[in-house]
Protein backbone atom coordinates (compact mmCIF):
# COMPACT_ATOMS: atom_id res chain seq x y z
CA UNK A 1 0.00 0.00 0.00
CA UNK A 2 1.72 3.10 -0.69
CA UNK A 3 1.80 5.38 2.40
CA UNK A 4 -0.80 7.46 3.74
CA UNK A 5 -0.54 11.50 3.58
CA UNK A 6 -3.09 14.15 5.55
CA UNK A 7 -2.48 15.46 1.39
CA UNK A 8 -1.07 13.83 -1.45
CA UNK A 9 0.11 16.16 -4.06
CA UNK A 10 2.55 14.00 -5.66
CA UNK A 11 0.09 11.60 -7.00
CA UNK A 12 -2.04 14.30 -8.42
CA UNK A 13 0.95 16.14 -9.68
CA UNK A 14 1.18 12.86 -11.90
CA UNK A 15 -1.57 12.99 -13.67
CA UNK A 16 -1.16 16.43 -14.98
CA UNK A 17 2.54 16.50 -15.28
CA UNK A 18 2.39 16.94 -19.07
CA UNK A 19 -0.16 19.78 -19.35
CA UNK A 20 1.45 21.34 -16.09
CA UNK A 21 5.15 21.07 -17.83
CA UNK A 22 3.44 22.65 -20.71
CA UNK A 23 2.27 25.50 -19.33
CA UNK A 24 5.33 26.23 -17.08
CA UNK A 25 7.32 25.75 -20.06
CA UNK A 26 5.74 28.62 -22.00
CA UNK A 27 6.08 31.07 -19.27
CA UNK A 28 10.02 30.45 -19.42
CA UNK A 29 10.06 30.61 -22.85
CA UNK A 30 8.62 34.23 -23.07
CA UNK A 31 10.52 34.98 -19.72
CA UNK A 32 7.14 36.69 -18.62
CA UNK A 33 7.43 35.95 -15.09
CA UNK A 34 5.21 38.80 -13.59
CA UNK A 35 2.10 39.84 -14.68
CA UNK A 36 2.80 37.65 -17.65
CA UNK A 37 -0.40 36.88 -20.03
CA UNK A 38 -0.57 33.50 -18.51
CA UNK A 39 -2.23 35.49 -14.66
CA UNK A 40 -4.29 36.88 -17.11
CA UNK A 41 -5.77 34.15 -18.59
CA UNK A 42 -6.03 32.40 -15.02
CA UNK A 43 -7.85 35.30 -13.57
CA UNK A 44 -10.65 35.18 -16.90
CA UNK A 45 -11.11 31.33 -15.95
CA UNK A 46 -11.67 31.91 -12.64
CA UNK A 47 -14.24 35.02 -13.11
CA UNK A 48 -15.92 32.84 -15.25
CA UNK A 49 -16.00 29.54 -12.93
CA UNK A 50 -17.27 31.77 -9.67
CA UNK A 51 -19.72 33.67 -11.34
CA UNK A 52 -17.82 36.86 -9.77
CA UNK A 53 -17.27 40.19 -12.21
CA UNK A 54 -13.78 40.75 -10.81
CA UNK A 55 -10.81 38.36 -9.92
CA UNK A 56 -8.05 39.86 -8.26
CA UNK A 57 -4.87 37.71 -8.35
CA UNK A 58 -2.48 38.60 -5.29
CA UNK A 59 0.72 36.68 -3.26
CA UNK A 60 -1.61 34.57 -0.72
CA UNK A 61 -4.95 34.09 0.93
CA UNK A 62 -3.59 36.34 3.42
CA UNK A 63 -2.65 39.04 1.79
CA UNK A 64 -6.15 38.79 0.25
CA UNK A 65 -8.20 39.33 3.16
CA UNK A 66 -5.26 42.25 4.18
CA UNK A 67 -5.73 44.07 1.09
CA UNK A 68 -9.60 43.50 1.05
CA UNK A 69 -9.32 45.73 4.88
CA UNK A 70 -7.31 48.31 3.15
CA UNK A 71 -9.28 49.20 0.77
CA UNK A 72 -11.93 50.47 3.19
CA UNK A 73 -10.59 53.27 4.93
CA UNK A 74 -12.27 52.00 8.46
CA UNK A 75 -10.68 54.06 11.25
CA UNK A 76 -8.21 53.18 13.81
CA UNK A 77 -10.06 50.69 16.31
CA UNK A 78 -12.74 49.67 14.40
CA UNK A 79 -14.40 46.52 15.18
CA UNK A 80 -14.38 43.21 13.00
CA UNK A 81 -16.39 40.57 13.91
CA UNK A 82 -14.74 37.28 13.23
CA UNK A 83 -15.12 33.29 14.66
CA UNK A 84 -12.61 32.35 17.12
CA UNK A 85 -12.92 29.04 15.29
CA UNK A 86 -10.14 29.42 12.51
CA UNK A 87 -6.72 29.95 11.04
CA UNK A 88 -5.24 32.54 12.81
CA UNK A 89 -4.45 34.50 8.94
CA UNK A 90 -8.29 35.82 9.37
CA UNK A 91 -7.45 37.51 12.49
CA UNK A 92 -4.36 38.72 12.50
CA UNK A 93 -4.89 41.12 9.01
CA UNK A 94 -7.50 42.57 11.04
CA UNK A 95 -5.01 43.43 14.50
CA UNK A 96 -2.25 44.06 11.85
CA UNK A 97 -3.85 47.10 10.63
CA UNK A 98 -5.30 48.78 13.66
CA UNK A 99 -8.95 47.30 13.87
CA UNK A 100 -10.15 45.43 16.71
CA UNK A 101 -10.90 41.89 16.31
CA UNK A 102 -14.30 41.21 18.04
CA UNK A 103 -14.55 37.42 18.45
CA UNK A 104 -17.45 35.26 17.89
CA UNK A 105 -19.09 31.67 18.16
CA UNK A 106 -19.25 29.16 15.61
CA UNK A 107 -22.34 26.71 15.80
CA UNK A 108 -20.90 23.03 17.52
CA UNK A 109 -22.63 21.27 14.28
CA UNK A 110 -20.98 22.91 11.21
CA UNK A 111 -18.47 24.86 12.53
CA UNK A 112 -19.43 28.08 11.13
CA UNK A 113 -20.58 31.09 12.35
CA UNK A 114 -23.07 31.13 15.33
CA UNK A 115 -25.19 34.17 13.64
CA UNK A 116 -26.98 35.21 16.98
CA UNK A 117 -23.95 35.69 18.72
CA UNK A 118 -22.80 37.48 15.81
CA UNK A 119 -25.32 40.10 16.20
CA UNK A 120 -25.43 40.03 20.08
CA UNK A 121 -21.80 41.39 19.53
CA UNK A 122 -22.17 44.44 16.68
CA UNK A 123 -21.61 47.54 18.27
CA UNK A 124 -21.43 51.31 17.05
CA UNK A 125 -17.89 50.51 15.76
CA UNK A 126 -18.57 47.35 14.05
CA UNK A 127 -17.83 47.90 10.65
CA UNK A 128 -17.38 44.28 9.06
CA UNK A 129 -17.79 40.67 9.38
CA UNK A 130 -15.06 38.25 7.73
CA UNK A 131 -17.28 34.83 7.65
CA UNK A 132 -15.14 31.64 6.96
CA UNK A 133 -16.47 28.99 5.21
CA UNK A 134 -14.44 26.69 7.55
CA UNK A 135 -13.30 23.04 6.38
CA UNK A 136 -15.20 24.05 3.31
CA UNK A 137 -18.59 24.27 3.02
CA UNK A 138 -20.45 27.87 3.44
CA UNK A 139 -21.58 30.27 6.74
CA UNK A 140 -24.87 30.82 6.96
CA UNK A 141 -24.70 33.38 4.44
CA UNK A 142 -28.71 34.19 4.03
CA UNK A 143 -28.95 35.14 8.06
CA UNK A 144 -25.38 36.44 8.05
CA UNK A 145 -26.50 38.99 4.68
CA UNK A 146 -29.55 40.04 6.90
CA UNK A 147 -27.56 41.26 9.76
CA UNK A 148 -24.99 42.81 7.99
CA UNK A 149 -27.66 44.80 5.72
CA UNK A 150 -29.35 45.74 9.09
CA UNK A 151 -26.57 46.83 10.66
CA UNK A 152 -24.68 48.26 7.80
CA UNK A 153 -21.55 45.86 7.71
CA UNK A 154 -19.32 45.23 5.23
CA UNK A 155 -19.22 41.32 4.69
CA UNK A 156 -15.75 39.48 3.59
CA UNK A 157 -15.80 35.68 2.83
CA UNK A 158 -12.83 33.88 3.67
CA UNK A 159 -13.26 31.00 1.25
CA UNK A 160 -9.71 29.59 1.53
CA UNK A 161 -10.79 26.51 2.61
CA UNK A 162 -13.65 26.50 0.63
CA UNK A 163 -13.03 28.09 -3.02
CA UNK A 164 -16.00 25.81 -5.74
CA UNK A 165 -18.15 25.08 -2.90
CA UNK A 166 -21.89 26.17 -3.99
CA UNK A 167 -24.14 28.41 -1.73
CA UNK A 168 -28.40 28.17 -2.15
CA UNK A 169 -29.93 30.96 -1.19
CA UNK A 170 -33.55 30.99 0.21
CA UNK A 171 -35.24 32.28 -3.13
CA UNK A 172 -33.09 29.62 -4.81
CA UNK A 173 -29.89 31.23 -6.32
CA UNK A 174 -26.95 29.32 -6.16
CA UNK A 175 -23.54 31.22 -5.47
CA UNK A 176 -19.89 30.05 -5.55
CA UNK A 177 -18.29 30.54 -1.99
CA UNK A 178 -16.76 34.07 -2.15
CA UNK A 179 -18.73 36.09 -3.88
CA UNK A 180 -21.87 36.70 -2.08
CA UNK A 181 -20.34 39.30 0.42
CA UNK A 182 -18.69 42.40 -0.69
CA UNK A 183 -15.29 40.52 -0.97
CA UNK A 184 -14.40 37.50 -1.17
CA UNK A 185 -10.32 36.18 -0.17
CA UNK A 186 -9.10 32.59 -1.23
CA UNK A 187 -5.37 31.20 -1.16
CA UNK A 188 -3.81 29.01 -3.46
CA UNK A 189 -1.47 27.28 -0.57
CA UNK A 190 -0.29 23.75 -1.95
CA UNK A 191 -2.48 21.88 -0.21
CA UNK A 192 -5.78 23.95 -0.50
CA UNK A 193 -8.58 22.53 -2.71
CA UNK A 194 -7.07 24.65 -5.58
CA UNK A 195 -3.44 24.78 -4.93
CA UNK A 196 -0.18 26.17 -6.49
CA UNK A 197 3.63 24.93 -6.20
CA UNK A 198 3.85 27.45 -4.39
CA UNK A 199 2.09 30.58 -2.26
CA UNK A 200 -0.87 32.30 -4.40
CA UNK A 201 -3.95 33.98 -3.27
CA UNK A 202 -6.83 36.15 -5.18
CA UNK A 203 -9.45 38.41 -4.30
CA UNK A 204 -13.34 38.42 -5.87
CA UNK A 205 -15.98 40.68 -5.95
CA UNK A 206 -18.73 41.92 -7.83
CA UNK A 207 -18.16 45.53 -7.25
CA UNK A 208 -16.38 47.74 -9.45
CA UNK A 209 -15.63 50.51 -7.74
CA UNK A 210 -13.86 48.35 -4.97
CA UNK A 211 -12.59 46.07 -7.92
CA UNK A 212 -10.31 49.05 -8.88
CA UNK A 213 -9.44 50.12 -5.71
CA UNK A 214 -8.18 46.62 -4.64
CA UNK A 215 -6.17 46.24 -8.16
CA UNK A 216 -4.27 49.34 -7.03
CA UNK A 217 -3.66 48.44 -3.65
CA UNK A 218 -2.19 45.20 -4.60
CA UNK A 219 0.34 47.32 -7.23
CA UNK A 220 2.00 49.68 -4.43
CA UNK A 221 -0.87 51.91 -4.68
CA UNK A 222 -0.58 52.95 -8.33
CA UNK A 223 -2.85 54.37 -10.37
CA UNK A 224 -0.29 54.37 -13.33
CA UNK A 225 3.03 53.78 -12.83
CA UNK A 226 4.90 55.90 -10.32
CA UNK A 227 1.60 57.59 -9.58
CA UNK A 228 0.80 56.27 -6.30
CA UNK A 229 -2.98 57.54 -5.22
CA UNK A 230 -2.86 55.24 -1.94
CA UNK A 231 -0.94 53.68 0.07
CA UNK A 232 -0.21 49.57 -1.52
CA UNK A 233 1.91 46.75 -0.98
CA UNK A 234 3.67 44.64 -3.47
CA UNK A 235 1.42 41.25 -3.56
CA UNK A 236 1.46 39.93 -6.77
CA UNK A 237 0.73 36.34 -8.27
CA UNK A 238 3.36 34.93 -9.92
CA UNK A 239 3.75 33.69 -13.89
CA UNK A 240 4.97 29.94 -12.75
CA UNK A 241 1.90 29.77 -10.27
CA UNK A 242 -0.77 31.04 -12.47
CA UNK A 243 0.05 28.19 -14.93
CA UNK A 244 0.07 25.76 -13.16
CA UNK A 245 -3.16 27.13 -11.45
CA UNK A 246 -4.99 27.42 -15.13
CA UNK A 247 -4.28 23.99 -15.25
CA UNK A 248 -5.63 22.49 -12.22
CA UNK A 249 -9.02 25.07 -12.26
CA UNK A 250 -10.32 22.81 -15.06
CA UNK A 251 -10.22 19.90 -12.55
CA UNK A 252 -11.47 21.86 -9.90
CA UNK A 253 -14.73 20.52 -9.61
CA UNK A 254 -13.60 16.73 -9.95
CA UNK A 255 -11.28 17.25 -7.51
CA UNK A 256 -14.20 18.82 -5.05
CA UNK A 257 -15.94 15.44 -6.19
CA UNK A 258 -13.07 13.20 -5.05
CA UNK A 259 -13.09 14.85 -1.67
CA UNK A 260 -16.47 14.45 -1.20
CA UNK A 261 -16.59 10.95 -2.18
CA UNK A 262 -14.21 10.29 0.25
CA UNK A 263 -15.70 12.23 2.87
CA UNK A 264 -18.82 10.29 2.84
CA UNK A 265 -17.24 6.59 3.00
CA UNK A 266 -15.75 8.19 6.30
CA UNK A 267 -18.86 9.15 7.42
CA UNK A 268 -20.93 6.03 6.68
CA UNK A 269 -17.88 3.85 8.28
CA UNK A 270 -18.15 6.40 11.12
CA UNK A 271 -21.73 6.67 11.80
CA UNK A 272 -21.94 3.80 13.45
CA UNK A 273 -19.40 4.36 16.13
CA UNK A 274 -21.01 5.99 19.27
CA UNK A 275 -17.46 7.84 20.02
CA UNK A 276 -17.43 9.98 16.97
CA UNK A 277 -19.81 12.79 15.22
CA UNK A 278 -19.33 12.76 11.21
CA UNK A 279 -18.79 16.24 10.36
CA UNK A 280 -22.39 17.76 9.26
CA UNK A 281 -23.44 19.27 6.00
CA UNK A 282 -25.83 22.25 6.10
CA UNK A 283 -28.53 22.04 3.60
CA UNK A 284 -28.21 25.46 1.80
CA UNK A 285 -24.43 24.60 0.83
CA UNK A 286 -22.47 21.78 -1.00
CA UNK A 287 -19.13 20.89 1.00
CA UNK A 288 -16.31 20.65 -0.36
CA UNK A 289 -14.15 18.93 2.40
CA UNK A 290 -11.21 20.69 2.53
CA UNK A 291 -10.78 18.84 5.78
CA UNK A 292 -12.30 15.65 6.96
CA UNK A 293 -12.90 17.32 10.99
CA UNK A 294 -14.93 14.69 13.25
CA UNK A 295 -15.71 15.01 16.82
CA UNK A 296 -15.25 13.10 19.40
CA UNK A 297 -17.45 12.05 22.93
CA UNK A 298 -16.43 13.10 25.81
CA UNK A 299 -14.13 11.10 27.74
CA UNK A 300 -12.30 9.89 24.05
CA UNK A 301 -8.62 10.80 24.04
CA UNK A 302 -7.81 12.56 22.17
CA UNK A 303 -4.00 12.42 21.94
CA UNK A 304 -4.14 8.38 22.79
CA UNK A 305 -6.24 8.30 19.54
CA UNK A 306 -3.79 10.30 17.32
CA UNK A 307 -1.03 8.16 18.96
CA UNK A 308 -2.65 5.03 17.77
CA UNK A 309 -3.17 6.22 14.44
CA UNK A 310 0.43 7.30 14.31
CA UNK A 311 2.09 3.91 15.16
CA UNK A 312 -0.25 2.44 11.90
CA UNK A 313 1.44 5.05 10.00
CA UNK A 314 -1.86 6.91 9.64
CA UNK A 315 -1.18 10.89 10.19
CA UNK A 316 -4.18 12.66 11.42
CA UNK A 317 -4.23 16.83 12.94
CA UNK A 318 -5.85 18.71 15.16
CA UNK A 319 -7.20 21.89 13.21
CA UNK A 320 -7.02 23.79 15.80
CA UNK A 321 -6.10 23.37 19.41
CA UNK A 322 -6.22 26.99 20.62
CA UNK A 323 -8.91 28.74 19.70
CA UNK A 324 -7.85 32.30 18.79
CA UNK A 325 -9.22 34.38 21.55
CA UNK A 326 -6.87 32.30 23.59
CA UNK A 327 -3.74 33.09 21.94
CA UNK A 328 -0.74 34.60 22.78
CA UNK A 329 -1.16 37.43 20.51
CA UNK A 330 -4.68 38.59 21.33
CA UNK A 331 -4.65 38.32 24.95
CA UNK A 332 -4.03 42.28 24.64
CA UNK A 333 -8.27 42.14 23.94
CA UNK A 334 -8.45 40.84 27.08
CA UNK A 335 -10.72 37.60 26.20
CA UNK A 336 -10.19 34.72 28.71
CA UNK A 337 -11.14 30.83 28.74
CA UNK A 338 -14.96 30.29 29.44
CA UNK A 339 -15.56 33.52 26.76
CA UNK A 340 -16.97 31.13 23.65
CA UNK A 341 -17.46 28.03 25.44
CA UNK A 342 -18.69 26.01 21.80
CA UNK A 343 -15.29 27.43 20.76
CA UNK A 344 -13.36 26.33 23.03
CA UNK A 345 -15.15 22.89 23.33
CA UNK A 346 -14.16 22.31 19.60
CA UNK A 347 -10.42 22.45 20.20
CA UNK A 348 -10.25 20.14 22.61
CA UNK A 349 -12.86 17.82 20.54
CA UNK A 350 -11.40 17.73 16.82
CA UNK A 351 -9.53 16.17 14.92
CA UNK A 352 -8.75 15.88 11.35
CA UNK A 353 -8.09 12.73 9.06
CA UNK A 354 -6.63 12.65 5.53
CA UNK A 355 -8.20 13.59 2.73
CA UNK A 356 -7.32 14.36 -0.73
CA UNK A 357 -7.91 13.74 -4.61
CA UNK A 358 -5.71 10.44 -4.74
CA UNK A 359 -6.82 8.53 -1.69
CA UNK A 360 -7.48 4.51 -2.91
CA UNK A 361 -9.81 2.38 -1.14
CA UNK A 362 -7.28 0.10 -0.01
CA UNK A 363 -5.60 3.57 1.84
CA UNK A 364 -8.97 4.36 3.01
CA UNK A 365 -10.01 1.23 4.60
CA UNK A 366 -7.32 0.70 6.44
CA UNK A 367 -7.47 4.16 7.71
CA UNK A 368 -11.45 3.54 8.92
CA UNK A 369 -10.30 0.25 10.18
CA UNK A 370 -7.51 1.70 12.25
CA UNK A 371 -9.95 4.56 13.82
CA UNK A 372 -12.50 2.12 14.62
CA UNK A 373 -10.27 -0.46 16.06
CA UNK A 374 -9.44 2.24 18.94
CA UNK A 375 -12.56 1.61 20.88
CA UNK A 376 -13.01 -2.54 20.21
C1 LIG B 1 -5.00 28.97 4.38
C2 LIG B 1 -5.89 29.93 5.01
C3 LIG B 1 -5.65 31.32 4.97
C4 LIG B 1 -4.38 31.93 4.49
O1 LIG B 1 -3.92 31.59 3.25
P1 LIG B 1 -2.37 31.75 2.88
O2 LIG B 1 -2.37 31.63 1.40
O3 LIG B 1 -1.63 30.66 3.56
O4 LIG B 1 -1.92 33.09 3.33
C5 LIG B 1 -6.61 32.16 5.50
N1 LIG B 1 -7.72 31.69 6.07
C6 LIG B 1 -7.98 30.38 6.16
C7 LIG B 1 -9.25 29.93 6.78
C8 LIG B 1 -7.07 29.45 5.65
O5 LIG B 1 -7.33 28.14 5.75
Amino acid sequence: MEPIRMVDLVGQYTKIKEEVKLEIDKVLESATFINGPVVHEFQANLEEYLGAKHVIPCANGTDALQIIMMAHNFPKGAEVLVPSFTYVATVEVIALLGFKPVFVEVYPDTFNIDIEDLESKITDKSVAIVPVHLYGQCADMDRLMAVAKRNNLKVFEDTAQAIGAEYTSSDGSVSKAGTIGDAGATSFFPSKNLGAYGDGGAIMTNDNELAAKLRMIVNHGQSKRYYHDSIGVNSRLDSMQAAVLKVKLKYLDGYNEARYQVASRYSEAFSKADWITPPVESEFSTHVYHQYTMKLADGVDRDALVNHLAAHDVPAMIYYPVPNHLQKAYAYYGYKEGDMLNTEDLCSRVVSLPIHTEMNDEQQSFIIEKVLSFRS
